[in-house]
Protein backbone atom coordinates (compact mmCIF):
# COMPACT_ATOMS: atom_id res chain seq x y z
CA UNK A 1 0.00 0.00 0.00
CA UNK A 2 1.32 3.36 -1.00
CA UNK A 3 2.02 5.81 1.61
CA UNK A 4 -0.29 9.48 1.42
CA UNK A 5 1.28 12.53 0.20
CA UNK A 6 0.17 15.58 2.05
CA UNK A 7 -0.01 18.91 0.40
CA UNK A 8 -1.95 21.88 1.66
CA UNK A 9 -4.12 23.58 -0.72
CA UNK A 10 -5.62 26.15 1.55
CA UNK A 11 -9.05 25.44 1.41
CA UNK A 12 -9.19 26.35 5.12
CA UNK A 13 -11.69 23.56 6.16
CA UNK A 14 -9.56 22.36 8.76
CA UNK A 15 -9.89 25.81 10.25
CA UNK A 16 -13.68 25.47 9.87
CA UNK A 17 -13.79 21.92 11.98
CA UNK A 18 -15.23 21.61 15.20
CA UNK A 19 -12.75 22.03 17.76
CA UNK A 20 -10.66 24.26 19.87
CA UNK A 21 -6.98 25.45 19.12
CA UNK A 22 -4.76 25.74 22.57
CA UNK A 23 -2.86 28.06 23.20
CA UNK A 24 0.12 27.69 25.42
CA UNK A 25 2.23 30.85 27.23
CA UNK A 26 4.66 30.87 24.01
CA UNK A 27 1.73 31.31 21.68
CA UNK A 28 -0.02 34.05 23.70
CA UNK A 29 3.10 35.87 23.64
CA UNK A 30 4.31 35.18 20.00
CA UNK A 31 0.60 36.24 18.62
CA UNK A 32 0.29 38.80 20.71
CA UNK A 33 3.47 40.02 19.39
CA UNK A 34 2.91 39.91 15.53
CA UNK A 35 -0.47 41.56 16.20
CA UNK A 36 1.09 44.46 18.15
CA UNK A 37 -0.98 43.52 21.13
CA UNK A 38 -0.21 43.73 24.26
CA UNK A 39 -0.63 40.31 25.72
CA UNK A 40 -3.62 40.95 28.11
CA UNK A 41 -5.16 42.36 25.12
CA UNK A 42 -4.64 39.44 22.66
CA UNK A 43 -5.81 37.42 25.53
CA UNK A 44 -9.08 39.92 26.32
CA UNK A 45 -10.03 39.92 22.32
CA UNK A 46 -8.86 36.76 21.12
CA UNK A 47 -9.10 33.89 23.79
CA UNK A 48 -11.46 32.04 26.33
CA UNK A 49 -10.32 29.27 28.92
CA UNK A 50 -10.74 25.97 27.63
CA UNK A 51 -13.98 23.54 28.49
CA UNK A 52 -11.37 21.39 31.23
CA UNK A 53 -9.90 24.77 31.91
CA UNK A 54 -6.33 23.45 31.46
CA UNK A 55 -5.43 26.36 29.06
CA UNK A 56 -6.79 29.54 27.18
CA UNK A 57 -8.32 28.66 23.54
CA UNK A 58 -9.08 31.04 20.44
CA UNK A 59 -12.25 32.06 20.29
CA UNK A 60 -14.13 30.90 17.22
CA UNK A 61 -16.22 33.49 14.42
CA UNK A 62 -20.12 33.63 14.39
CA UNK A 63 -19.87 31.08 11.85
CA UNK A 64 -18.26 28.56 14.18
CA UNK A 65 -14.91 29.08 12.13
CA UNK A 66 -11.33 30.39 13.91
CA UNK A 67 -11.38 33.76 15.01
CA UNK A 68 -8.49 33.88 12.65
CA UNK A 69 -9.38 32.10 9.29
CA UNK A 70 -9.42 35.29 6.91
CA UNK A 71 -11.97 35.87 3.91
CA UNK A 72 -9.53 34.40 1.23
CA UNK A 73 -9.49 31.25 3.37
CA UNK A 74 -5.78 32.20 4.25
CA UNK A 75 -5.06 31.94 8.32
CA UNK A 76 -4.49 35.77 9.45
CA UNK A 77 -1.84 34.24 12.47
CA UNK A 78 0.35 32.23 10.42
CA UNK A 79 3.96 33.30 10.43
CA UNK A 80 3.20 32.65 14.00
CA UNK A 81 -0.11 30.28 14.48
CA UNK A 82 -0.16 27.62 17.60
CA UNK A 83 1.53 24.55 17.52
CA UNK A 84 -1.48 22.46 16.87
CA UNK A 85 -2.13 24.26 13.66
CA UNK A 86 1.63 23.62 12.77
CA UNK A 87 1.85 19.80 13.10
CA UNK A 88 -1.52 19.12 11.33
CA UNK A 89 -2.14 17.08 10.13
CA UNK A 90 0.99 14.91 10.42
CA UNK A 91 0.67 14.41 14.47
CA UNK A 92 -3.26 14.26 13.98
CA UNK A 93 -5.32 11.51 14.13
CA UNK A 94 -8.36 13.08 11.75
CA UNK A 95 -11.40 10.86 11.50
CA UNK A 96 -11.81 9.74 7.95
CA UNK A 97 -15.08 11.86 7.68
CA UNK A 98 -13.12 15.31 8.22
CA UNK A 99 -9.84 13.80 6.50
CA UNK A 100 -12.23 13.61 3.51
CA UNK A 101 -13.01 17.85 3.60
CA UNK A 102 -9.45 18.11 3.60
CA UNK A 103 -8.25 18.84 0.19
CA UNK A 104 -4.62 17.97 1.04
CA UNK A 105 -4.54 14.41 0.88
CA UNK A 106 -3.91 12.22 -1.95
CA UNK A 107 -2.43 8.97 -3.00
S1 LIG B 1 -4.89 29.77 14.03
FE1 LIG B 1 -4.83 29.83 11.81
S2 LIG B 1 -4.31 27.73 11.18
FE2 LIG B 1 -4.98 27.65 13.33
S3 LIG B 1 -7.19 27.17 13.22
FE3 LIG B 1 -6.97 29.41 13.32
S4 LIG B 1 -6.98 30.10 11.19
FE4 LIG B 1 -6.56 27.90 11.20
S1 LIG C 1 -8.26 21.23 5.14
FE1 LIG C 1 -6.32 20.35 4.44
S2 LIG C 1 -5.88 21.34 2.49
FE2 LIG C 1 -7.45 22.56 3.52
S3 LIG C 1 -6.27 24.14 4.64
FE3 LIG C 1 -6.60 22.42 6.05
S4 LIG C 1 -4.77 21.16 5.85
FE4 LIG C 1 -4.82 22.51 4.06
Amino acid sequence: MSERIFHCRCCGNCCRWPGIVRLDEYAVMDIAAFLQLSQEEFRQQYTRLAPDRKCLILTDREDGACVFLGQDNLCRINPVKPLQCRTFPQHWQVEPELQNTCQGFYQ
